[in-house]
């Protein structure tokens, strides 16, 4: 199983790919992918089984394609999202946000 840049199109293998995640933003409940080959930063949300790309949208995350990722399942913290396949697990922290 690989796993796509949508950007530059390489394939990487899943524990490559989740641990270029950083940033889970609970609220829009996505998180922040950049990619190791090109640099491309996208935001994409962990699905049951898939990974949902799209736009945000009036405060909203609409998804618009998706990449099935057999047997991928997802965890909500409080200030984290985690995330296994297989044996594999990734914890994604949410960056804390110092108010001014
Ligand atoms: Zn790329």
């Amino acid at each position: 199983m690989l796993i796509p840049c949508l950007a530059c199109e390489s394939r990487f293998k899943p524990d490559e790919y989740f641990s270029a995640c950083s940033d889970y933003n609970r609220g829009l409940d996505l998180v922040s992918w950049t990619c190791p080959r090109c640099g491309n930063r996208d935001d994409l949300r962990v699905l049951p089984g898939e990974l949902g790309f799209g736009y945000p949208h009036r405060g909203r995350f609409d998804v618009h394609d998706r990449v099935r990722v057999p047997g991928l399942r997802r965890q909500r913290g409080d200030l984290r999202l985690d995330i296994s396949l297989d044996r594999a697990s990734w914890r994604v922290p949410t960056r804390v946000r110092q108010v001014a």
